[in-house]
């Protein structure tokens, strides 16, 4: 008998199994994968998700081979805002999440999933979890209440545990199987194309925004750079035609410049892809059960934020099961206090901030705005990139006395600006498909 069986061993099972082993539990973390191993996954890590992989204990050995920086550089039309995430900010982040700020640190990577899943399941091993790979759930057992009381997997062998935790990702298992539905579901969202380059130096991170359409770039592992570029769902069908045609349009469309270094850089990976990534929140725990990570909630990748939140639950989670099963308090009560953090106003309204990002509507003239005058204003960037990664609240920088207050002070900034000239040509210009058959006619 365990304390806890967790189905799913990469950031989010793995995480959890970690934090649950260290409080003395006895753990059981499985997967239906073998490792290293990588699934459909960019992987770009921001400073809070460093943090918590610093908790974990994890971060040299993922600095040992990833690059990191702390500064980025965010394009939108052209504007660009070079800044990182103040380290206050996160600090405050983790005392309010968390009640302490251990560990914090500024730096970003961008680390292979079979490298960093890797890292985090022989962590876990080493904190006391038992691993078993390659091994499917099919099966969850409940009492006569209908409580989760255990699995049993596709090879007939059945576990037994006070609490089965399902942190087996998007398509869950366990959410399927206890008949959990999603809700507050987003339709609308981007798909996603990206590779891997050699002969692109060593450098911060880009992230671009033009129109309808983004890309960023992004140092990662082995020596190499990954390159993603995306776009509205609607207009998937069409860039999927012609996948690195489309690739090299795009980011031609958003970036000449970054659009050049990729064209004289080698591709040594095929394209991996994926045209859907609606948004979803599912039931957080039930009698004998909890989600964390991807089971329990997707949004959109255009924020890069679901392994970072796959961490932060997982330590939120392993807390409020760690105390109940640790006698500290009844399991309601824990529960309870995990759901008030997970489903707090804050959380919602980043939820809504990328669900509505992931339209990819062009940038109106007001938002590019808002761009052009935060230039120079270095406190007020960082923010910015604070409230875009979900360090702080966004209700705070977009509250209108803030942006009346930066409007106020920086009125003509957004004059002499290529982005600001032909705006309506260029905004109508924007909706249009660039990847429809008239368009690939158009340049032919
Ligand atoms: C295109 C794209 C780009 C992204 N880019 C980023 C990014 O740049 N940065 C970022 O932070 N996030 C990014 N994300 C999100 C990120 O990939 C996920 O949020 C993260 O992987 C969630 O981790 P997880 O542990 O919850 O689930 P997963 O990583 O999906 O792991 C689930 C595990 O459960 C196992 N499993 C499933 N069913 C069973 C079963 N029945 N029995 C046993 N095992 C099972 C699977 O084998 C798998 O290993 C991106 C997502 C997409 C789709």
């Amino acid at each position: 008998m365990y304390n806890a069986i967790v189905v799913g061993g990469r950031c989010a099972g793995a995480a959890v199994g970690t934090h649950l082993a260290r409080r003395g539990l006895r753990v059981l973390v499985v997967d239906r994968s073998t490792f290293p191993s990588d699934v459909l996954s960019t992987h770009f890590v921001w400073p809070h998700g460093a943090s918590y992989l610093n908790r974990l204990g994890v971060l040299d050995q993922i600095k040992a081979v990833t690059p990191g920086h702390t500064h980025v550089t965010m394009v939108n039309n052209g504007l660009p805002l070079r800044g990182s995430v103040p380290e206050e900010l996160l600090r405050n982040q983790f005392r309010l999440l968390h009640d302490d700020d251990r560990g914090i640190t500024t730096e970003y990577f961008s680390v292979r999933r079979h490298v960093l899943d890797k890292i985090l399941v022989d962590n876990a091993v080493r904190a006391g979890v038992e691993f078993r790979e390659g091994y499917t759930v099919k099966e969850l057992l409940r009492d006569e209440d209908g409580t989760v009381v255990g699995i049993e997997g596709r090879d007939g062998t059945v576990e037994h545990a006070q609490v089965v935790i399902g942190a087996d990702g998007r398509n869950s298992f366990v959410a399927r199987a206890l008949g959990i539905g999603k809700f507050d579901e987003r339709p609308r969202c981007t798909y996603a194309y990206w590779s891997y380059f050699s002969g692109i130096p060593d450098a911060e991170a880009q992230l671009h925004r033009r129109g309808r359409l983004g890309m960023a770039m992004a140092s990662t592992n082995h020596g190499q750079t990954m390159v993603l570029t995306w776009g509205p769902s609607e207009w998937a069908e069409r860039f999927r035609a012609d996948v690195e045609g489309n690739f090299h349009r795009a980011l031609g469309l958003i970036s000449e410049e970054a659009a050049d270094t990729v064209a004289r850089a080698r591709r040594e990976e095929r394209f991996y892809g994926t045209l859907d990534q609606a948004a979803y929140l599912r039931q957080l725990h039930g009698p004998g059960w909890v989600l964390v990570g991807d089971a329990e909630s997707f949004k959109d990748q255009c924020t890069a934020l679901g392994i970072t939140h796959a961490l932060r639950d997982a330590e939120l989670a392993a807390e409020a099961i760690g105390r109940w099963l640790g006698g500290e308090t009844d399991r309601d009560t824990a529960m309870a206090g995990y759901a008030a953090k997970r489903r707090s106003q804050t959380a919602a309204a980043y939820y809504d901030y990328v669900c509505t990002l992931a339209e990819m509507k062009p940038l109106r003239h007001d938002e590019l705005q808002l761009f052009a005058i935060l230039r120079g204003n270095q406190a007020e960037i960082d923010r910015f990139i604070a409230t875009h990664v979900d360090v702080a609240p966004v209700s705070e920088f977009f509250d209108p006395s803030n942006v009346f207050l930066l409007n106020d002070t920086a009125k003509e900034s957004s004059r002499d600006h290529s982005a600001f000239a032909d705006f309506e040509a260029t905004y109508r210009e924007h909706q249009r498909n660039p990847f429809s058959l008239a368009a690939a006619e158009a340049t032919r």
